[in-house]
């Protein structure tokens, strides 16, 4: 049985007393949150990640935390950066690697992407690589065709038993942060075709084991049918993971 995964991706939103009032808040909602068999991991920004990951093991063994991002090198001279080691030092176990809006603004490609994954790999670090198209490839029909290939170059650098260990978030960039979400349908289309391909790229066992989870303006009111699809394992969920009351929604979402 594959993982099921509910990520929240804080983006650069809540100072480190926001993020503490947060998970005050979680202690008192967490008998209402169906943590069950899930996985639940947030994304805060680095400053929160420390105290995160340690209020986290206080809600929930399932609750764990994860950075938004690193640099690939294991340390060196790169003003401003955070490594795996230090991520996983301080208490994470999660890193989000290639989200749309690290691609968009801060011109990350996939050669470091590919290179992030590796040290992720080697810090063992569980990386969540994200995947996407934005509007004119969709409209273009060339959906399947770049996420084939973000796919493939991102995980280049790994074997296919390392493969096992990644977590692919299928995040069609129109429909981030937008209201607009794929359709049920759109969506399993596109997790079934990547299951696929990791079964190339891997085998079909472990295809069968990566979980693949759906991102794109997920709320408590879309969450049950996504859920639904076959091949979608979970979510990235970005706005509605701000609020503690809209996240446990969508985590009970989840059968
Ligand atoms: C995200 O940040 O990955 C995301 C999917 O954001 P939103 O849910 O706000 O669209």
């Amino acid at each position: 049985m594959r993982k099921k995964i509910i990520a929240g991706n804080w983006k650069m939103y809540k100072t480190s007393s926001e993020s503490t009032a947060y998970f005050s808040e979680f202690i008192k909602s967490a008998t209402k949150c169906k943590f069950l068999e899930k996985t639940v991991v947030l994304f805060p920004p680095f400053l929160s990640l420390e105290l995160a990951a340690s209020r986290a093991k206080g809600i929930s063994e399932s609750l764990s935390v994860g950075s938004q991002n690193m640099h690939q090198a294991e340390e060196g001279a790169f003003t401003g950066e955070v490594s795996a080691k230090m991520i996983k030092d301080i208490g994470a176990e999660y890193v989000l690697l290639g989200h749309s809006e690290r691609r968009q603004y801060f011109a990350e490609n996939d050669e470091a992407i590919a290179n992030k994954l590796r040290s992720a790999v080697d810090a063992s670090l569980t990386p969540v690589i994200c995947v996407g198209e934005d509007q004119g490839q969709r409209e273009n029909g060339r959906h399947k065709e770049v996420v084939s290939i973000q796919i493939k170059e991102g995980l280049k650098n790994l074997s296919s038993e390392e493969i096992k260990s990644v977590i692919i978030a299928y995040e069609p960039v129109w429909a981030i942060g937008t209201g607009l979400t794929a359709s049920p349908e759109e969506a399993q289309e596109m997790h079934a075709f990547i299951r696929t391909l990791m079964g190339e790229l891997a085998n079909e066992d472990i295809a069968s084991k990566v979980p693949i989870l759906y991102g794109g303006s997920v709320k408590p009111q879309n969450a049950a049918e996504l859920f639904s699809q076959q091949d979608i394992d979970g979510a990235l969920v970005g706005g509605a993971s701000l609020e503690v009351e809209s996240f446990i929604e969508i985590i009970n979402a989840m059968p």
